[in-house]
């Protein structure tokens, strides 16, 4: 494919990807192939000689729309929602184009810079305390990551780095692996603090565990991948307070912020922490300067050397739906959360399992844990809408998260008729199975 042709088929396939967008409510939001299903529709080996790409294009409806879940579904109610926008979209465009691997401020100062920055300008829409932003000089600062669990072990190792270089100092005698054997971390069963826990999005008490911890010293990490968005409207900002206390800090853009997968936002107060636990300074990746908010090499703030220009998201999204837009995008989510809640309020079969908070709704009908299996069993079944369970306790819960960037309000009505009438039609059946037995 040369530069002529690539203008042409690139043109065709902003095309598609808007069709597919635009009409994504017309197709089944979960898909009905079985488990190996696609080996079957391939060729068992890559082709020796070059196909067109008429011929790739085609397997595309062919092959894969049949084993995709659509997660940009106005119906899918799953998990916790994938950012996605056009803008994010345009901009992984150019990121690809420009190919770049910015692992150091040499490899692509553009690359290395635009991201401090733009963390900085999260940092302050989300009102970090300053000491995380990097400025011109700071000593703290931002880096994308790919996820929020790659972000958590960064944290942890980096800890670790940290208490063995302290304890070392203090008693020499001791070897690296001595210590390393007395290490302790302190986890609840969802893990680190946390903001807006997966299962029920609760919240840790920052303001409890954060002192603590500062006397302690012990480093504390702070998960908000899905809630950490919310912040940047002012009257969600309250969830955060105690951030104060941490040591590093992370949410998910890519989750909640319409910045397509992936981009985890992850700030650190003393960027020399994660220096000091990852440098490694081969001759042929050195560089004459300092590391400071103006210069910085991001492999020593992640675990692989090569990274893309993830900012270029950030960038355009930010600016293209501004603070307004964004706020309005998280408003919008939790209007409709709310409303689902007092759908679910009004029927007395239905039971809500935890506070709505954010944009998520835990629901089970009020029985056992059996038929609430077979209502998730009926729904997802259907494939009208898509949902996933979790525990909370020894309960099994049904989670109804608000996902998509088009989902409104008729679309929850929508859900709310549908699993009413499913819960209908199954409690029929489920009180005659029960007489019979
Ligand atoms: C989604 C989620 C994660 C995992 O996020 P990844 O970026 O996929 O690793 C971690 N913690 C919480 C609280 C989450 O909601």
């Amino acid at each position: 494919m040369d530069a002529a042709e690539f203008r042409k088929r690139g043109k065709e396939m902003v095309d598609y990807v808007a069709d597919y967008l635009e009409k994504i409510e017309k197709r089944q939001v979960f898909p009905d192939v079985e488990p190996g299903y696609l080996r079957p529709l391939i060729a068992q080996c890559a082709p020796q000689d070059p196909e067109s790409f008429e011929d790739v294009f085609k397997d595309i409806e062919k092959i894969i729309m049949p084993g995709v879940t659509h997660w940009h579904s106005p119906y899918f109610f799953a998990y916790f929602p994938a950012a996605s926008s056009f803008p994010a979209l345009l901009a992984d465009m150019l990121c690809g184009g420009i190919g770049c691997v910015g692992f150091s401020w040499a490899a692509s100062p553009a690359c290395t810079e635009l991201e401090t920055v733009m963390l900085d300008w999260l940092g302050k829409m989300v009102n970090l305390p300053e000491e995380f932003l990097a400025g011109k000089d700071g000593k703290g600062g931002g880096v994308i990551q790919g996820s929020a669990s790659e972000a958590t072990l960064i944290a942890l190792l980096a800890a670790r780095t940290k208490t063995i270089r302290q304890v070392q100092s203090e008693k020499p005698e001791l070897t690296e692996a001595e210590i390393m054997g007395r290490l302790v971390a302190y986890a609840s069963d969802q893990f680190c603090a946390t903001l807006g826990t997966t299962p029920c999005c609760s919240f840790d008490k920052l303001l409890e565990l954060g002192p603590i911890c500062n006397k302690e010293n012990i480093w504390m990490h702070i998960d908000a991948a899905y809630a950490g968005s919310a912040f940047i409207c002012p009257e969600f900002r309250h969830l955060l307070n105690g951030v104060e206390f941490a040591d590093s800090f992370n949410f998910n853009p890519h989750k909640w912020l319409l910045v397509n997968f992936d981009c985890s936002a992850m700030w650190v107060k003393k960027r020399s922490d994660l220096i000091g636990a990852f440098k490694l300074e081969p001759l042929y990746l050195q560089h004459h300067h300092q590391e400071s908010g103006l210069v910085t090499d991001y492999r020593h703030w992640q675990i692989p050397l090569g990274r893309r220009f993830r900012s270029l998201k950030l960038w355009f999204v930010l600016r293209m739906y501004g603070v307004k837009g964004l706020q309005e995008h998280i408003r919008k989510h939790i209007r409709l959360s709310h409303q689902f809640e007092h759908l679910v309020l009004q029927d007395e079969r239905f039971e809500i399992c935890a506070k709505v908070v954010l944009g998520l709704v835990c629901f089970r009908l009020k029985g056992s844990n059996e038929l609430n299996e077979a209502l998730l069993k009926s729904i997802n079944g259907a494939k009208k809408i898509h949902l996933v369970p979790c525990h909370l306790r020894e309960k099994f819960v049904l989670r109804f998260a608000i996902c998509s960037r088009t989902v409104e309000s008729t679309h929850i009505e929508f859900a709310w008729q549908h699993i009413s009438q499913l819960a209908t039609d199954l409690l029929k059946t489920w009180v005659q199975n029960h007489h019979q037995q």
